[in-house]
């Protein structure tokens, strides 16, 4: 625990801040893998305004902070995060904002920003449904399927650095498989998208396409984090991880499906730690057997036991964020 009443100065509204701001709040029913402990601090700005408070306050208090999406592709750790996690749930607007094109706030679902761009007949999202999480989180990872990834309409963004909001262009996000220039120093608050003109009849059918085509190819039953390692040049992560014979290898409650040999499903009582030795099992089994080295996909959040990892000696994260 930080020492002061740190937390109190933003809760009893000294700061002004007008979005919600919670102590000790519990952070397992924020991610889908459902582990992990609570935050210090939860905090949920209302607006860019609010944004820059906090970074007042934090740069006044010395406090670390992270961002939290949808919580759909992140390890929260059982210790749970120190300091303030900021969550963006409340800046979550679709606004047209000119010809074919969307201003989003990046608190909001991708659901609902493929959903808004197939009703206004905006092609460049119809695979991306089904995929869960928030638009701010899709653009730090790049999320795509099906060949489309949510950097193809990306324009430009308002991004915070500590206290400066600026506008990224499209380039300086250096987007690649799965990557993004978008790191722990950084929070994407708002994004412009520039689409092209879509049938919305076709849209639709694509849209219906890629959910046949997940419901058939991820049909796993649980809370996972969808797929935890990123595909290797050549081959993809999941044939690796079965050909090793790691399809159902299970640690406490933590288990590698039995369906999609890339997640990894927690049935019920998994812990983070017991899904972090799962995961440097996978990965040392598959370095011992293969020579192939896989990166994580997922990101982590908060204190580790690092000895559960580097035990393993090869779960490098792809980022410390
Ligand atoms: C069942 C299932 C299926 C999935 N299928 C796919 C798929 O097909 N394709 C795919 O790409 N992914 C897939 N995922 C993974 C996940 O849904 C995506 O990566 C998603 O984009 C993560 O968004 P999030 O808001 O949940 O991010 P979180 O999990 O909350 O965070 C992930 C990372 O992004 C950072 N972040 C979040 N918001 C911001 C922000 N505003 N600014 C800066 N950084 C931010 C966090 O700090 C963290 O480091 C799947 C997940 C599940 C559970």
């Amino acid at each position: 625990m930080i020492k002061g009443d740190w937390r109190e100065e933003l809760t009893q509204g000294r700061w002004g801040i007008r979005g919600e701001c919670l102590i000790d709040e519990p952070l397992d029913g924020l991610n889908s893998w459902r582990v992990g402990g609570p935050a210090d601090l939860l905090v949920r700005p209302l607006d860019v305004e609010d944004v820059h408070t906090l970074f007042a306050f934090i740069r006044h208090h010395r406090v670390p902070w992270r961002v939290l999406g949808g919580g759909s592709n992140i390890l929260i750790a059982d210790k749970g995060v120190r300091g303030l996690v900021i969550q963006l749930s409340d800046m979550n607007r679709i606004s047209p904002s000119g010809v074919c094109q969307l201003t989003v706030g990046a608190g909001c679902p991708l659901s609902h920003l493929v959903k808004e761009a197939v009703r206004l007949g905006y092609a460049g999202f119809e695979s991306l449904a089904g995929i869960p999480g928030t638009v701010g989180g899709a653009v730090a990872g790049n999320a795509g399927a099906l060949g489309q990834q949510i950097s193809d309409c990306l324009q430009s963004a308002l991004v915070a650095e500590g206290a400066a909001v600026e506008r990224w262009e499209r380039d300086e996000f250096h987007f690649g498989y799965r990557s993004s220039a978008i790191d722990d120093k950084h929070m994407v608050l708002e994004v412009v998208f520039a689409c092209q003109r879509g049938e919305p009849k076709l849209l639709r059918e694509k849209v219906a396409a890629a959910r046949e085509h997940r419901r058939q190819a991820h049909a796993v039953k649980g809370a996972t984090a969808g797929s935890v390692f990123k595909n290797p040049p050549q081959i993809q992560a999941w044939k690796l991880i079965d050909q090793c014979g790691l399809r159902g290898k299970r640690i406490g409650d933590a288990q590698v499906s039995e369906h999609h040999t890339n997640f990894i499903v927690n049935h019920g009582s998994a812990t983070a730690d017991e899904i972090t030795q799962l995961m440097t099992l996978v990965q040392q089994t598959v370095m011992d057997q293969t020579g192939v080295c896989l990166s994580p996909e997922v990101h982590k959040m908060g204190e580790f036991d690092e000895s559960l990892s580097s035990h393993g000696k090869h779960l490098h994260w792809t980022e410390e964020k």
